[in-house]
């Protein structure tokens, strides 16, 4: 109970003082005050962001724990939140990454308490901008800190509003989308409305390339394979009366591995050519691949389950028929290290927490927090069977 009230207050805290990604500057400076407290000596591989070391009383495995400590750049809302809202404009704790910080504290305190029954090291991981490319994630694995410690596993979680305190969920495989954003221009020839034979007109190349767009997943990627591309954004024109030089496409694709994102990329330039050729136009076409997918360690997940079994029941662990669509930077220390990425439920109608991530309501259940601390710190004390 005293570490739940610890953790409230740390994301409170934390909630009242969101810091942008790669802008963590004070929220790393409290972090690290809070692990010297507890003994530990944080590191700073980047600008932002720490790492530290907790070493057991005997050999073991080194396993690394992960908390996001980003805001993201928006306003927030809800009542539910006036007591510790975001005293900075533009910048609120809308993805639950202040309740991840608490809980990555909140288990350092237990397993510092505990230290002399830890078998092996932990390598707790305080990761800046999870939202913005090219992810701090990607930088810490980079940064070859994690490599110096030789960590053997790392677990990650993000708090879900579609699951209750108390509860996690989890699946092996494919866990969460690679995300990539495109963006094409298709570019014609300008003119009058009235003399179209006088014109190329992009955006009639443009109608075509979205609508041929629709083919790429129906008729060129596996059906056993999820994946998506959606154009979320059209650019062009200036009135009723004028064909316009040039139209812009902005979108994303989701796929479960980054080849599939990559022939989906082949395919689209393969449209976009055609409809320029077939116009008399041209084109430019840029595909920025952003994170890669999360992709759970079959052993890894089945040690989650086994703790999250022990710890909360049976009937508390969700195993997840499919994966989600968005996408977590946790995949790059996937690409490096076995490892398993959960969701902790944090949704309910007393806290007002059932909104979506990035929603300006979005809040967590704190109850929560016991739960994610637990699991954290039994991934370390727990014996595997
Ligand atoms: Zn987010
Ligand atoms: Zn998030």
């Amino acid at each position: 109970m005293e570490h739940h009230s610890y953790m409230v207050g740390v994301r409170r805290h934390l909630h009242r003082n969101p810091e942008v990604s790669f802008y963590e500057f004070d929220t790393t400076e409290f972090i690290c005050r809070e692990l010297e407290k507890m003994g530990l000596k944080p590191e700073r591989p980047l600008e932002t962001g720490c790492v530290a070391l907790i070493e057991g009383s005997k050999q073991g495995k080194t396993i690394a724990l992960r908390a996001d400590i980003d805001a993201l750049a928006m306003e927030e809302e809800g009542e539910i939140k006036a007591e510790f809202t975001s005293q900075k404009t533009g910048a609120a704790h809308c993805c639950g990454h202040d309740a991840h910080t608490a809980n990555l504290l909140g288990a350092a305190r237990i397993l510092c308490d505990l230290k002399d029954q830890i078998e092996g090291r932990v390598v707790l991981v305080f990761q800046p901008a999870e939202e913005k490319l090219p992810g701090g994630a990607r930088m810490i694995t980079r940064s070859g800190i994690l490599q110096k410690y030789g960590v053997d596993e790392i677990y990650g979680l993000h708090t879900s509003p579609g699951y209750t305190p108390g509860e996690v969920a989890v699946k092996p495989g494919a866990f969460m989308a690679c995300t990539v954003e495109f963006e094409a221009e298709l570019i014609g020839k300008g003119g009058h409305a009235a003399a179209p034979h006088h014109s190329v007109d992009p955006v009639v190349m443009a109608a075509q390339a979205v609508t041929a767009f629709q083919t790429v997943v129906s008729r060129s990627t596996d059906p056993n394979e999820p994946a998506v591309l959606t154009v979320g954004k059209i650019e062009g024109g200036s009135a009723h009366n004028i064909i316009p030089e040039r139209v812009k496409l902005k979108g994303t694709v989701r796929a479960f591995s980054m080849e599939t994102a990559r022939e989906i990329k082949k395919r689209m330039e393969a449209i976009l050519e055609g409809v320029a050729v077939a116009a008399g136009g041209s084109y430019t076409f840029h595909f920025d691949e952003g994170y890669p997918a999360v992709v759970n360690d079959e052993n890894c997940t089945t040690r989650l389950i086994q703790v999250a079994h022990e710890l909360l029941g049976e009937e508390q662990v969700i195993t997840m028929k499919n994966p989600l669509m968005a996408g977590e930077d946790f995949a790059f220390y996937q690409q490096e290290f076995p490892g398993a990425f959960f969701f902790l439920g944090s949704g309910s109608d007393e806290a007002d927490s059932r909104w979506s991530w990035h929603h300006p309501r979005y809040n967590v259940d704190e109850k929560a927090l016991i739960t994610g601390a637990c699991m954290l710190a039994g991934l370390i004390l727990i014996r595997p069977i």
